[in-house]
């Protein structure tokens, strides 16, 4: 770098002394050092345009032999352009092995534009997505998988979960799709295979839909009985009387039990969505706190029910109402006689929150993250003395699953629990006359 400088620097200073002699010999120092500098400009520019002519055959340059700092500057440029081949070479090959992995990968994998076009695929996607190669690129995948389900989740724009969709053209075939958002406004699809899981998945559910249901007849006929000889006179069912109450407290343990499951898997296969309708949650408080306080006799905590929210909840009135009943019994089973109980229904920014929180016992933490698991207690013994089954919460957590809602716990021990239904906007109805309607409803 100096050394060329330097020589740059001297050849400057050259031609200026040799114009300033000149220019004294002969009288016209002025004239001669403009041409001293015209000349090194003309010089400059020379440099510049074979400097241009050289750039300008990118292919296979050679570094060229220049005088002063114009030999730097082909050298450094010539560097600088031996470098930018080999990390081109090194991502070419990079690029290759990315896409060799990404045809051998099991599932599909479709790289997206900004406006959902279709960049790139992998032969899987072909197989489980029907996309064409040569033929799809450059296509919307919007226009190319038309489920809509798929188009609602896109439209949604909740990427950080997958969605689940027949795939096109395979009558049974199940695959769960994913759109992983990546370098701005590109978007990468991935779709996996999940006939099986979902097969295995709906046998499952089947299996307890029909065990539940096959029992509920025969346990209808034992209730049935029991009750009748808990209520003879004779000597022998006086007798009984003892085993006879315990075995009507059990039969109607295991009702309640085959009905929660039952309801379960009505919600696992999205019945509550199918009926939904515009459910005034202000009266379905009022009902319920009614019959908690009824439940809950002499010993139940006190209810206070707050309505903040004007807003009515689009969703299946027999599954919220189960729902929030399960919440509001779990915190009068919990709260101790004169403590305090707030139901209350409000408003989040635009999301509704149906709350319930107690003053009762609290649960420990290590506890929170099981409670929506089926048939999980935190003191098993007292929830079947109670008659519990174990399901509520999983009820409640199923139930907001169908309605696009989020349960939410917080609780303390000693101080007490706050159990929250977030429910999205789009889930909420507003109506200016909503007292009226309860009015007109009585
Ligand atoms: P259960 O039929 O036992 O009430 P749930 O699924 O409704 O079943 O509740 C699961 C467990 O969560 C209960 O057994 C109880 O231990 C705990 N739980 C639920 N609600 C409360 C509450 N408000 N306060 C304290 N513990 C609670």
């Amino acid at each position: 770098m100096r050394a060329g400088w330097s020589q740059e620097t001297w050849r400057l200073v050259g031609i200026l002394a040799l114009s300033l002699v000149i220019g004294l010999v002969i009288g016209r120092v002025r004239d001669c050092l403009l041409v001293g500098l015209a000349v090194v400009l003309a010089l400059n520019l020379y440099n510049l345009h074979q400097f241009l002519a050289w750039l300008g055959a990118s292919e296979g340059l050679k570094p060229r032999d220049a005088p002063g700092v114009w030999g730097e500057i082909y050298h450094h440029v010539y560097l600088l352009q031996r470098r930018n081949r080999k990390r081109k070479r090194k991502l070419a090959k990079l690029l290759a092995q990315f896409q060799l992995s990404a045809e051998a990968m099991p599932d599909a994998a479709v790289a997206l534009g900004e406006g959902w076009d279709i960049r790139w695929f992998n032969e899987a996607a072909t197989r489980l997505l029907g996309l064409r190669p040569g033929q799809d690129a450059g296509s919307s995948i919007r226009n190319l998988l038309r489920n809509p389900d798929f188009h609602a989740y896109l439209s949604a724009g909740e990427f950080d979960r997958s969605v689940e969709i027949g795939a096109p053209g395979h009558l049974g075939r199940r695959l769960s799709v994913r759109i992983i958002p990546f370098a701005g406004n590109q978007r990468l699809l991935l779709a996996q295979d999940v006939t099986d899981r979902y097969r295995l998945e709906r046998i499952r559910r089947d299996f307890v839909a029909n065990a539940s249901h096959e029992l509920r007849t025969p346990l209808t006929v034992i209730a049935g009985f029991v009750e009748n000889m808990r209520h003879d006179d004779t000597a022998a069912a006086r007798h009984w009387a003892r085993p006879l109450a315990l075995m009507e407290q059990q039969a109607a343990r295991m009702q309640r039990i085959v009905e929660d499951l039952l309801l379960l898997s009505g919600l696992e296969s999205g019945q509550a969505v199918t009926d939904a309708q515009d459910v005034d949650v202000g009266a379905l408080i009022h009902d319920i706190r009614e019959e908690a306080i009824a439940a809950g006799g002499p010993d139940a905590p006190s209810l206070i029910a707050e309505v903040t929210a004007e807003a009515r909840l689009r969703g299946g009135s027999q599954y919220l109402r189960s729902a929030f009943t399960n919440l509001v019994m779990n915190a009068v089973q919990h709260t101790p006689a004169g403590a305090k109980v707030w139901i209350r229904w409000r408003l989040d920014g635009d999301r509704g929150v149906f709350e319930v929180q107690d003053t009762g016992e609290g649960i420990p933490a290590e506890h929170i993250p099981r409670l929506t698991e089926r048939f999980y207690r935190v003191d098993v013994a007292r929830s079947r003395r109670r008659g519990g089954t174990g399901l509520g919460l999983a009820i409640v957590k199923h139930v907001l699953q169908n309605h696009d809602g989020q349960l939410e716990i917080e609780s303390e021990v000693g101080v007490g629990s706050t159990f929250r239904c977030v429910f999205p906007s789009a889930r909420l109805v507003f109506s200016a006359n909503l007292d009226e309607q309860r009015k007109a409803a009585g």
